[in-house]
């Protein structure tokens, strides 16, 4: 029986829309991380609540404007100008 190996191949996929590149991360594309701690009922830190996101440009720019606008409402609900 003949074999062939395949080597391993790289693939990056956007936790948002899953579109795959290959080799490596483009330059356009983000690492977003929020470090972030689950805390219990008396504000202790009782876990790691950080969440970690590897974006495709598209998918980028719907995050930014979804925080920038978040921000936003809360400056307004705070009474704040924009
Ligand atoms: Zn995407």
């Amino acid at each position: 029986m003949a074999e062939r190996n395949i080597p391993a191949q790289k693939v990056f996929v956007c936790d948002g829309c899953k579109a795959e590149v290959e080799e490596r991360m483009p330059s356009d594309w983000t690492k977003l991380h929020v470090k972030a701690n689950a805390l219990d009922f008396q504000g202790c830190a009782v876990a790691d609540a950080s969440i970690s996101r590897d974006l495709c440009p598209k998918c980028t720019r719907v995050v930014h404007k979804a925080i920038n606008d978040s921000m936003a409402a809360l400056a307004s609900h705070r009474g704040e100008a924009k």
